[in-house]
């Protein structure tokens, strides 16, 4: 039976090196636009992913666009969900039409949504004197999602920002979103918007492709957990916002 690893890749498989456990033996995965290295493996996620792949075929369900996506520089064969699940490449690599024509209509109907927010917290911004900017993420000719990130680098400032400018929008008028919040890295999201949507649809796929397969999950945040909960296996990197809340919490 064919097994396939859906796996988010940034402080899954890799990360920035302030997030890295160890500084030994660390080998660059990941870099900026510019060609400056933004991201690291450690020996340990080298030996998993090697391990991974020998048995598996390695899926990755990432918020990373095709631009940043491209920017990673370990070796995928398969499929691959991109921007949360708003965009699924094949495995020659083409963006799969069929989603993305759906995922096009019902990005198009959340746009009014994410545009009156985006306006709601830099007004926010302009009041509290905030240096931080909401930012819509745009990618294939597709709007998906809100991001803002703290300039200065302090997670704890995308709390308040949460609490203060986004909260209320979305119990007043935005509950068809919802708000994804990890280090620093604030996302705002319509509902339609979800790994798990995509995974469900690369998995339909396999199955169509492969017969019975087994699938696992991996990944480091609480947005991924819808898409690693619908897999048969769930695995979760330590000391990441996932194992806190869930194993190292119990
Ligand atoms: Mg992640």
């Amino acid at each position: 039976m064919k097994k396939f690893l859906f796996a988010d890749l940034d402080d899954t498989l890799f990360q920035t090196l302030e997030k890295c456990a160890t500084r030994d033996a660390l080998e660059p995965a990941a870099y900026y636009s510019n060609g400056s290295i933004c991201s690291y493996t450690t020996a340990a996620q080298r030996a998993f992913f090697a391990f991974a792949s020998e048995g598996m075929t390695v899926i990755p369900t990432t918020a990373r666009s095709l631009d940043a996506f491209r920017r990673v520089e370990l070796g995928f064969t398969s499929y691959v969900v991109l921007n949360f699940g708003g965009v699924i490449l094949q495995p020659d690599g083409t963006i799969d039409r069929d989603w993305q024509g759906q995922m096009h209509a019902l990005m198009t109907a959340a746009l009014p949504g994410l545009q009156q927010l985006a306006s709601r917290i830099d007004a926010w911004a302009d009041k509290t004197g905030y240096g931080g900017r909401a930012r819509l993420v745009e990618d294939a000719g597709t709007p998906f999602f809100i991001v803002i990130k703290d300039p200065d680098k302090v997670a704890l400032n995308l709390e308040r920002v949460e609490r203060e400018a986004v909260l209320p929008w979305i119990a007043d008028e935005g509950r068809d979103y919802c708000v994804h919040r990890n280090g620093n890295n604030l996302a705002i999201l319509p509902r339609a918007l979800d790994k798990a949507e995509a995974v469900r649809y690369v998995t339909e796929r396999l199955r169509r492709e492969h017969g019975d397969i087994v699938t696992f999950g991996m990944g480091d945040s609480r947005s991924d957990a819808r898409f690693m909960a619908d897999c048969d296996y769930a695995i979760i990197p330590r000391r990441t916002q996932l194992a806190k809340l869930t194993v190292e919490a119990l």
